[in-house]
């Protein structure tokens, strides 16, 4: 393993990878969180189509979601892979907010800006979705691809994988 900064392990993702693309564009930061359970453990293009679904069904509001059947948001989700579990932490949050909150998500969302600045990376949303790239597409957890993997001189795993070469 090479000793060198986190930096340049960004970089070299970055360069592999290209300028990550936000995976959703909504403006409204409810939907934004919806669209994120729904992405958990899925493609994106499974989580786009079990987002429309799930939109063709119910407005995407706390109130609607978190007032919705349970068996309803199931189906939407089902082509989404967990749907049972994604269902039901969807209707709790979406619950949550309407009854806490009244609907609205801001001081959530301030919370959540607060961590950030607590972490102090300018690169925080980059490394997110790059090292969510890098597990889809190398790191995979069944089967790694460590012998084309572009981090591998950084990786304290490549060494133990490769001993059981
Ligand atoms: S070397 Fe293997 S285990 Fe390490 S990051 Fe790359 S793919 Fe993952």
């Amino acid at each position: 393993m090479v000793d060198n900064s986190s930096e340049d392990i960004l970089n070299v993702l970055r360069k592999t990878y290209g300028a990550p693309k936000r995976i959703f564009t909504h403006e409204d930061p409810f939907q934004t969180l919806i669209m994120t359970i729904i992405s958990q453990n899925t493609s994106a293009w499974n989580a786009a189509k079990a987002y429309a679904k799930l939109s063709n069904k119910f407005k995407i509001t706390p109130e609607a979601l978190g007032k919705g059947n349970i068996r309803q948001i199931e189906d939407c989700l089902r082509v989404g892979g967990l749907y049972r579990n994604k269902a039901k932490t969807i209707k709790n949050v979406a619950r949550t907010i309407f009854d806490r909150y009244e609907g609205n998500i801001s001081p959530l969302l301030d919370l959540s800006l607060d961590l950030e600045a607590l972490y102090n990376s300018k690169n925080y949303a980059a490394v997110h979705l790059l090292l969510i790239l890098h597990g889809r597409r190398c790191c995979k957890a069944r089967n790694p691809l460590c012998k084309d993997c572009p981090i591998s001189i950084y990786c304290p795993s490549k060494s133990l994988l490769d001993r059981n070469d």
